[in-house]
């Protein structure tokens, strides 16, 4: 390892404390060393000497982690959690571009929602009612394509009302988000018809706001809540980035762009400035499997290479920068790291998944989540409506004709869930 590079990770290491706000005081720590410990132990008598110990071994501590749905969000108080921080390639570690910010006043917003973002969504345990509006940055599959699994799952989940979607158009109408999202509908008709008369279906729908990709305006303005659109530039026109601004408090995303004018414009003063920030070009070579040509391409010209990220962030200068958009290994973050220091020098963080910012104005508190994968579908907001037979759209003969007699096992269920609940569950004559 070079000189250089040691220096980078441990200014790494150093910034990740920084950011946690994890200095401990030197006289909050043990004044027993190792060796001290032992010396003591052969003057025999330890325990007595070691007096109360200030870490109690019974009582919980306060953790230095975020555990979904174990802390109040405060009035006054944004909490933003990365969900997708990687590449178009969805990986076990970073699935693709997905931000949730939820607000103290109990809005939550979702920008981009890419490839395998909703499983992790899903794992924070929020009522998916609470997860019905999308901001999407771009068209890119890696940035929407998830959009689908929030749309069917959500919809399952407990979400009853549409699911609300705001998005670019493009330069034609075909390349819209409106285009996108009604084909995205179409494509599940079959998914849709099959739920019918089986489960509550009112969030099979969608209510989509297409605006202009050229303009700097206002997309969204409820409950106190601004938000702005603003042009960006990244293979075709077509790309936007956002702000967020509430209770004196703005957090700016920018989906895919070349460094561009609008962000600087619309991110000054920002608390937190999500931005992307590719991956260096010599890992698109080596381990991307990029030719040179096409690297230098994607991760210069498309995209925000790592000195140009620390470029815009110094023009920025928000209170906490985050970078995204690149794959965060033992051997990539380090060259990042050092290439975005070459051009920046203020509070950054270099997202992964599950990454979490607490903002309020008294700064920003950067830390993980930790998350159960064995969660299960997270609770409902609002009760689900009974179903109506008559919605079941039903099988043709040929398929009808085709089920076993297994009415002897299958009866008996029916029989104990009307005994468990205490009310009568008709066995269906006509399934
Ligand atoms: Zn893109
Ligand atoms: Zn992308």
């Amino acid at each position: 390892m070079t000189n250089r590079r040691l220096m980078a990770v441990l200014s790494l290491v150093f910034a990740a404390g920084l950011a946690v706000g994890a200095y401990v005081s030197m006289d909050d720590v043990s004044p027993l060393t190792p060796s001290a410990h032992a010396s003591q132990s052969r003057r025999g008598k330890p325990q007595s000497r070691r007096g109360k110990p200030m870490v109690s071994p019974t009582e919980a501590r306060e953790r230095d982690y975020y555990a979904p749905n174990s802390e109040t969000l405060q009035p006054d108080e944004i909490r933003v959690i990365a969900l997708g921080t990687g590449m178009p390639t969805p990986r076990p570690f970073q699935a693709a571009a997905c931000f949730l910010m939820e607000l103290g006043n109990g809005d939550k917003f979702i920008f981009d929602i890419g490839d395998g973002s909703v499983e992790r969504m899903f794992a924070l345990q929020i009522p998916t009612a609470f997860l019905d509006k999308v901001f999407i940055g771009h068209l890119h599959g890696d940035h929407f394509g998830d959009i689908g699994s929030l749309f069917v799952a959500g919809g399952i989940a407990g979400r009853f009302t549409p699911l609300r979607i705001w998005g670019p158009s493009g330069a034609t109408p075909e390349l819209g988000t409106k285009a996108a999202i009604e084909a995205m509908e179409k494509m599940f008709a079959w998914d849709i018809a099959g739920r019918l008369g089986q489960t509550d279906i009112r969030g099979f729908a969608t209510e989509i706001t297409e605006f202009d990709y050229k303009k700097e305006q206002v997309v969204y303005e409820e409950n106190g809540v601004v938000i702005r659109s603003f042009p960006a530039i990244h293979a075709i026109d077509g790309s936007v980035s956002y702000s967020l601004e509430w209770n004196g408090l703005k957090i700016v995303f920018g989906s895919d762009t070349y460094p561009n004018k609008w962000f600087i414009r619309n991110a000054r003063g920002a608390d937190l400035a999500i931005h992307e920030c590719f991956i260096a070009v010599p890992d698109l070579v080596a381990k991307y499997n990029l030719t040179p040509e096409a690297a230098l391409q994607v991760g210069t010209q498309i995209h925000t290479a790592p000195e140009a990220f620390g470029k815009v962030m110094s023009m920025v200068k928000p209170k906490h920068a985050v970078a995204y958009h690149f794959w965060k290994d033992f051997d990539t973050t380090p060259g990042v790291y050092e290439r975005v220091r070459s051009t920046y020098d203020g509070p950054l963080g270099l997202a992964e998944d599950f990454m979490v910012w607490n903002v309020t104005r008294e700064g920003v508190r950067e830390r993980m989540a930790i998350i159960d994968e064995h969660t299960w579908n997270p609770p409902h907001a609002y009760p689900a409506e009974p179903v109506r037979k008559e919605d079941l759209v039903g099988y043709s003969p040929e398929i009808e004709g085709g089920r076993l007699d297994v009415d002897d096992v299958i009866r008996p269920i029916y029989e104990e869930a009307s005994e468990a609940l205490g009310r009568k569950f008709e066995y269906p004559t006509n399934k």
